[in-house]
């Protein structure tokens, strides 16, 4: 009979338990679902503990510890934690999730089975025009009129789609040609498989005011699951990299003339963080503007 090993427990946490299989609603048709989970914050704590052989063990040195680890880049204990997931999202939200590679993906075959006919219109004032600062974002809420029409035209799009696919399939159409009509607003859905370093550094990306709303909304979702499973490692993401503001070399020099009394737009200047055009009009983008908006973001109250 083989020895027992040490004495070890699954780590599980009730509360996730609580929400496995249970569909959080994005969007008008999708969602999140949490299918499994392994490991917790104990999960992290027991790694690093290998590595740094600490025989600490209450909840304030765990804490400190995964603190610690966030902090100096200790990235591996993370890695110790895994989700999966089943997503159902639209299509043009799929394809800026699946850019992160580090997620293992089995998705719905459109090749194999029938396309529901789902797809994303957005809600009555939620048309927005595209942004003067921001080449990829969206700016100020579109009229109204323009609004109605855009998704009252989406809408039409989309019936129509469908009901060529729909005659296709009829016609005997292969659904892997059939499908090639369908829009980027149809959903598609995936098991969606990562580690909980993986998960934050997607997290990162795709809760930044910068990423597309649509997308945002799943990274909530995930985060708000992330969080359940691993309060302490969630806040020390939230501590050392979500909220957190990294100061590039000239940036430093910046803060360097602001404690000296500089404003910041003489700061700037000197250290060399431009925010006017050789022509002498002001920039909307750029190091300076950046740099100005770490400022704003520094002064808001928490
Ligand atoms: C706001 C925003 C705008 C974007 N705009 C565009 C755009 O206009 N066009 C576009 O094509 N993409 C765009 N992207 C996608 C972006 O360039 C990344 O592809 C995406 O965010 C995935 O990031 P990642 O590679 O860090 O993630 P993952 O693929 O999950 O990789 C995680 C990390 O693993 C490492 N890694 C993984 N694979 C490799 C590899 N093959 N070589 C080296 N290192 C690797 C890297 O360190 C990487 O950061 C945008 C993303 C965001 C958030």
């Amino acid at each position: 009979m083989a020895e027992n090993g040490p004495a070890m427990m699954r780590p599980t946490v009730p509360e996730a338990d609580r929400l496995i299989g249970v569909k959080q609603p994005v969007l008008g048709h999708g969602y999140v679902v949490l299918v499994d989970y392994m490991g917790n914050d104990a999960a992290i704590v027991q790694a690093a503990r290998v590595s740094y052989g600490m025989g600490t063990k209450t909840v304030r040195d765990d804490r400190g510890l995964i603190r610690y680890l966030m902090r100096h880049r200790h990235t591996t204990p993370f890695e110790m934690v895994e989700f999966k997931f089943l997503i159902r999202l639209p299509i043009f939200v799929a394809r800026q999730v699946i850019r992160h590679r580090t997620a293992s993906v089995n998705e719905h075959s459109a090749r194999y089975s029938i396309i529901p006919d789902e797809y994303d219109v957005p809600l009555v004032g939620g048309t927005f025009l595209q942004s003067k600062k921001n080449r990829q974002g969206r700016g100020e809420p579109a009229p109204s009129e323009v609004d109605e029409r855009f998704r009252g035209e989406l809408d039409r799009l989309c019936r129509e789609a469908y009901g060529i696919y729909e005659k296709a399939l009829a016609d005997g159409v292969a659904r892997e040609t059939a499908r090639m009509v369908l829009p980027v607003a149809y959903y598609t859905e995936w098991y969606w498989k990562i580690n909980l370093h993986n998960l934050l550094h997607f997290l990162s990306l795709r809760l930044d005011p910068h990423a597309q709303e649509e997308t945002r909304l799943y990274a909530h979702e995930m985060a708000k699951i992330a969080r359940v499973v691993c309060p302490i490692a969630y806040e020390a993401f939230e501590e050392f990299t979500l909220e957190s503001l990294s100061l590039s070399r000239r940036e430093q020099r910046a803060v360097r003339a602001l404690l000296d009394g500089a404003t910041p737009e003489a700061a700037c200047e000197k250290a060399g963080l431009p925010l006017a055009r050789e022509d002498g009009k002001p920039m909307s983008t750029g190091e300076g503007v950046e740099f100005l908006e770490k400022l704003a973001r520094m002064r808001a109250p928490d």
